[in-house]
């Protein structure tokens, strides 16, 4: 079952992700709010393993969720690696936040989609392994 529990851990390397990394200066200069969340659930998609996940919370589930958006890791997933790699995950993750304006200047809330191909901006960086594990 996909229930969810807020980590504070991952709340800092969040923050200051956003404080540090250039590539999310759009998020550090709005007012987007992030909660991050842990799950036992080992979630797939499309026969892949989803390591983690970002999502803008709709207006009609505020009420519940209190934040503009959620990024959930899905721990049994993420076993085995580092805390560097968990850092990059956060990362990839974060890079899925839109923020965008309308002509008034009031924010509009989205995500980037997922290519097929990881982010260039973590590969340049990191290589395409970034996310292996080491057996
Ligand atoms: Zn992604």
């Amino acid at each position: 079952m996909d229930s969810r529990t807020i980590n504070e851990h991952y709340a800092e390397i969040g923050a200051e992700l956003i404080k540090t990394e250039e590539a999310l200066e759009s998020i550090r200069n709005s007012t987007a709010t992030i909660v991050y969340l842990s799950s036992e659930h080992k979630k797939t998609g499309n026969g892949k393993i989803v390591k983690a996940q970002c999502e803008k919370i709709s207006d009609k589930y505020k009420w519940g969720i209190p934040c503009d958006f959620t990024i959930t890791v899905f721990e049994p997933n993420c076993e085995g690696m580092t805390e560097e790699q968990m850092k990059m995950l956060i990362f990839h993750e974060l890079l899925h936040v839109k923020i965008s304006y309308k002509d008034d200047g009031t924010e509009v809330f989205g995500t980037n989609p997922h290519d097929l191909e990881d982010f260039k901006l973590i590969i340049d960086r990191f290589g395409t392994e970034w996310a292996e594990v080491k057996e």
